[in-house]
């Protein structure tokens, strides 16, 4: 068996599995796929002490130095249950969908977390291209530029109040017939001079000239009219959405499904860690992620060296 069972091969996966090897105790990671949202990303700014770098370089970078070490990789293979120790100190189990059952003393969950989308045409295609989906991210790629908002819930308004802050003009679309951000955010966002909020409205297509964004369609749901904005990007702001529907029922999950941890990364059962997008803890990010996944890795091994193994 396993000292310590990485799920998910992400930033935080990553991080944990090379702080883990690195304490010299077996370790093993298992990814659906090696590397996590980082693969879908293109360029990478803020990766503090790297001024610029894109996602599939930064993926493989995370592969070689996860290989410098001697840690398992199990690459392609999906989680489906996890069955917590019989006993205090016994092993803890990780389904795989291929059918084999992984065993360990301690398991860091890093299964993070994918953004929902609008599903309209054009949206795929011009993923990178204008349609963006985090604005710590992407927002200064658009300094001075016309965006759109997709979303009037706390996010999306969040997003509309920053990146009023850097673009030219920002119109936030909202599908039900008000906001449902916190009334504080509301009237910050309802101060600004340079965003217009659209309430009813439901984004049909995203346009582009073949290489990049250059406007949106959207439904007035009253009045039933097609209406078209002219702009040079679009913040997806609909849900970020926990890889956790595998979990339900054995650790204690948020409301919105995320797994609770607490300051060590510690869920609700005991050998059993949690890092990045996947947890509660606030702000998806690279860096925040790697940090988490070296915390969870760093925990399991002081919970290891407290236990007597059943
Ligand atoms: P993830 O990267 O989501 O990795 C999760 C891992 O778990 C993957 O390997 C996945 O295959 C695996 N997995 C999921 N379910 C299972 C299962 N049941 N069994 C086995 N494996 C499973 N952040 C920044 O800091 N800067 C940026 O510029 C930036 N740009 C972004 C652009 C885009 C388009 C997107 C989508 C995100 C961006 N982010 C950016 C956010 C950043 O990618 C995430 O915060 C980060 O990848 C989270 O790392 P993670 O390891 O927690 O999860």
């Amino acid at each position: 068996p396993f000292e310590v069972l990485v799920i998910g091969g992400g930033p935080a996966g990553a991080a944990a599995a090379i702080y883990a090897a690195r304490k010299g105790i077996r370790t093993g990671v298992a990814a659906e796929r090696f590397g996590g949202q980082v693969l879908d990303t293109m360029a990478i700014e803020n990766f503090i002490s790297v001024s610029h770098t894109e996602g599939p370089k930064l993926a493989a970078a995370l592969e070689q130095h996860v290989k410098d070490y001697d840690v398992d990789i199990m690459n392609l293979q999906l989680a489906e249950a996890l069955v917590p120790a019989p006993v205090p100190g016994g092993l803890i189990e990780v389904k795989l969908a291929n059918g084999a059952t992984l065993k360990s003393r301690t398991v860091i969950l890093s299964t993070g977390a994918r953004w929902r989308s609008m599903n309209v045409p054009g949206e795929a295609e011009y993923r990178n291209k204008g349609v963006a989906y985090c604005p710590h991210c992407d927002g200064p790629l658009f300094k001075g530029k016309r965006v759109a908002v997709i979303g009037g819930g706390n996010s999306g308004v969040e997003a509309a109040i920053d990146l009023a802050g850097l673009v030219a003009h920002v119109t936030l679309i909202e599908f039900d017939s008000q906001l449902r951000a916190d009334a504080v955010l509301q009237r910050k966002l309802h101060s600004l001079p340079n965003v217009t909020v659209i309430t009813s409205g439901q984004t049909t297509e995203v346009h582009g000239d073949g290489a990049k964004v250059t406007g949106l369609s959207y439904k007035d749901r009253v009045g039933g009219e097609l209406r078209q904005v002219d702009l040079e990007g679009i913040f997806v702001q609909i849900g970020l959405v926990p890889n956790t529907e595998w979990l339900k029922g054995t650790v204690a999950l948020s409301p919105r499904g995320e797994i609770e941890v607490d300051a060590r990364g510690q869920t609700s059962l005991p050998g059993v860690f949690a890092a990045g997008d996947v947890t509660t803890v606030p702000y998806k990010q690279i860096v925040i992620a790697m940090g988490e996944g070296s915390k969870a890795a760093l925990s399991a091994f002081d919970h290891l060296i407290r236990t007597v193994p059943a």
